[in-house]
């Protein structure tokens, strides 16, 4: 290391599934581009936390697990869940063990239609469908409140509580108002439901609406979940930048990368934005246990994490090369069969590395 360049270092947990496959190819050229760019560092550190780890040892994490992730600029983390481990036990084993006591409470998911790959909509080019979806990562629907009563009688009965604090949801706002008045089109949608939800959700329109006063150029628009499902199908270009709680993102954002072609290609970063902790990056993608070790996963998703991970540290130069480079690499047609070709993820990697090497 020189001293005076920057040096980041960034925790890997690759996980389950075809995470681990992903992760290899991240870090390959993660690697490749710090080294040919030759501007700063990286360094990386594996861990082993995953479905295989909670066999063996009835955890997902270790007592120090925060502790070390803490001394990390970065997390690159794969995916979660086993076939025989219950998702909610590895959902809030390993991923929301993290996402919630790290604080990071802004989950960011962009979408777009890359050159050389076809959205499953007619009409639909890359260009018309340039999306970032904004989730509300620390409450709402998945706070955890609730329980089960009576189980196993007749009349069991589950309750699963929303949370919708001022606190939350004012910082959760404001965070989107900025991301969209940073981007060009300065438009952002804010998501409810508030005509059938008349506690939470009003509150959450009611604290929009504060907000917006800070950010006059931003244009807000308002949207129900359900008529916003047909927007993004129907009118995908009248849309830019999107705020939505916990549930409402996490399933908009499944249909908003199907939209662009793959669940193979987008990625999500969970953020602490007061950069008191480190923030954790993934593909969107599961653990996808039905391509496993076939050497098939689409290591795109991985990519473009990789480069919203740059784009977070500060290496912005770094970030949108490799983006530009993965556009390229899909545009010449070295593509995984999730988006109509024949390359599987060593050959797609390689061809990445090509190009960084051809640029750089
Ligand atoms: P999890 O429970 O961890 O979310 P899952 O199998 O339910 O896993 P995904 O892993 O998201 O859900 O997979 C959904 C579908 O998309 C599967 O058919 C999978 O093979 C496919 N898929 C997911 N990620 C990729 C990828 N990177 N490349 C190619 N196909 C993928
Ligand atoms: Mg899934």
């Amino acid at each position: 290391t020189q001293t005076g360049r920057p040096s980041y270092r960034i925790a890997s947990i690759p996980a389950d599934g075809i995470g681990p496959e992903v992760i290899e190819a991240g870090v390959e050229v993660l690697k490749k581009l710090a080294s040919s760019l030759n501007t700063f560092d990286l360094t990386f550190e594996n861990f082993d936390w995953s479905s295989d780890y909670y066999k063996k040892h009835g955890r997902y994490l270790p007592d120090d697990a925060l502790t070390t992730l803490k001394k990390f600029d970065a997390i690159l983390f794969g995916a979660v869940g086993a076939p025989d481990v219950p998702d909610h036990i590895s959902l809030w084993g390993l991923r929301l063990a993290i996402c919630q006591p790290l604080q990071q409470y802004a989950n960011v998911r962009p979408t777009k239609v890359f050159r050389g790959t076809q959205s499953p909509l007619r009409n639909c080019n890359s260009g018309e469908l340039d999306w970032v979806i904004i989730r509300e990562n620390s409450e709402g629907e998945y706070a955890g409140h609730g329980g089960i009563s009576h189980a196993g009688q007749p009349w069991e009965c589950a309750t699963e509580v929303s949370i919708f604090t001022r606190h939350s949801v004012e910082r959760i706002m404001r965070f989107a108002f900025q991301i969209a008045a940073d981007r060009p089109r300065k438009l952002l949608t804010v998501v409810t439901k508030s005509n059938a939800q008349r506690n939470g959700m009003v509150l959450w329109d009611k604290i929009a609406a504060e907000i917006a006063e800070e950010f006059p150029d931003v244009t807000v628009d308002k949207m129900l979940v359900d008529a916003m499902t047909t927007r993004m199908v129907l009118k995908p270009e009248t849309l830019d930048t999107i705020v939505a709680t916990n549930l409402h993102a996490d399933i908009l954002s499944d249909l908003a990368a199907a939209l662009a072609g793959s669940i193979g290609i987008a990625p999500t970063s969970n953020l602490d934005p007061t950069r008191k902790n480190p923030s954790m990056f993934e593909p969107i993608h599961g653990s996808a246990f039905d391509i496993t070790g076939m050497g098939i996963a689409n290591p795109v998703a991985t990519f473009w994490t990789a480069t919203e991970m740059l784009l977070w540290l500060g290496e912005r130069e770094a970030g949108n090369l490799l983006l530009d480079i993965v556009e390229t690499v899909c545009e010449n047609g070295i593509v995984t069969k999730d988006l109509g070709g024949t390359a599987n993820t060593k050959e797609v990697t390689a061809a990445v590395c090509a190009e960084i090497e051809k640029r750089l």
